[in-house]
């Protein structure tokens, strides 16, 4: 996204007007000034939308919520263009970490007059720390289930049919990258920009699929998003951010590869997969809690049968 000195934003110029560009999005070769560049993102990410056929503006949307800049970035666009979003923070009580982002993310949603709804682990079931320590898990695996347990009950309890989230063009290249090396089929089968709603569980959509991680950035600063800058200290080391590294060096050498991988994918490797797909009739009820799940007892369950044992 380097600009050259003097560059002029595209869009002003044709309609004879003479602004200076603060960005050049070199994948689309457009260089935008700030006004142009928001709208730009805003428009994107409506055509996602369309183009996925995710929502309409009579959906209840609930946006999951990390205090970052893609997730509040998300939920900005979302309210401007006139969608019903409010948001939803799962506090998963990581320190300094969750105390910033959660106080960031009420912040924002005061600013933008939304409700922002907030289930806290430790009440529900455990914070992150406890239950890595107490049961032999990953923390990063043990807060996927969880969160997207509770963000799926959250969302039905209180009546949203559609969960939002922030996962932009770099995680999902990195994601599929990851699941290619290793020839993960059935991740790859699941990863598309909507998961449909089907027996218990309600519809998920991706509306930033497009966007790279940088854009997010921008369309934050330039909205005077405060967003919580820091990584969560138990993503150090994950392999994500090494393929996120060895993707920025393919897209400097080649601007337009991210979209190219993952865009070529949905079109041309995706139908394959659906084909195949063997329909998911295994997805029964947990007989615990009574939540979608792919065993008789669901991991959340089984995860709190693990911790009452300790
Ligand atoms: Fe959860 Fe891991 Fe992400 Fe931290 S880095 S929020 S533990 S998934
Ligand atoms: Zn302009
Ligand atoms: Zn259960």
């Amino acid at each position: 996204m380097k600009l050259k000195r003097g560059s002029r934003c595209t869009v002003c110029r044709s309609k004879g007007e003479n602004k200076k560009a603060v960005v050049f999005l070199s994948h689309h070769r457009l260089a935008l000034c700030k006004e142009h560049f928001i709208t730009w993102f805003e428009n994107r990410v409506e055509r996602t939308i369309k183009e996925f056929r995710m929502f309409s503006r009579k959906d209840r949307i609930l946006v999951a919520v990390s205090g970052g800049k893609d997730s509040l970035s998300l939920w900005n666009a979302l309210v401007k263009l006139g969608y019903e979003a409010d948001g939803l923070y799962i506090n998963l009580g990581i320190g300094e970490y969750s105390e910033d982002s959660k106080r960031l993310s009420e912040d924002f949603a005061k600013r933008i007059n939304r409700n922002l709804h907030i289930v806290d682990l430790k009440e529900e079931i455990a914070s992150i720390p406890q239950i890595t320590e107490s049961v032999n898990k990953p923390a990063c695996s043990a807060c996927g289930s969880v969160k997207r347990y509770y963000m799926n009950k959250t969302a039905k309890e209180l009546g949203y049919n559609i969960i939002a989230t922030g996962h932009n063009l770099d995680d999902e290249v990195a994601v599929l990258f990851g699941n290619t090396l290793n020839w993960d089929i059935e991740y790859m089968r699941r990863q598309y920009p909507v998961l449909e709603e089907e027996s218990g569980f309600i519809r998920k959509v991706k509306p930033l699929c497009k966007i790279t991680e940088k854009e997010s950035a921008l369309y934050a600063v330039f909205n005077g998003i405060d967003y919580i800058e820091y990584e969560c200290p138990f993503s150090e080391g994950a392999s994500s951010i090494r393929y996120k590294e060895i993707w920025s060096q393919i897209e400097q050498q080649s601007p337009g590869s991210k979209l190219r991988f993952y865009t070529g994918f949905l079109k041309k490797m995706q139908p394959i997969l659906k084909e195949k797909e063997k329909r998911e009739s295994e997805l029964r009820t947990c007989v615990v809690c009574g939540e979608p799940s792919f065993n008789e007892i669901c991991s959340v369950c089984k995860l709190k049968q693990r911790l009452a044992q300790v």
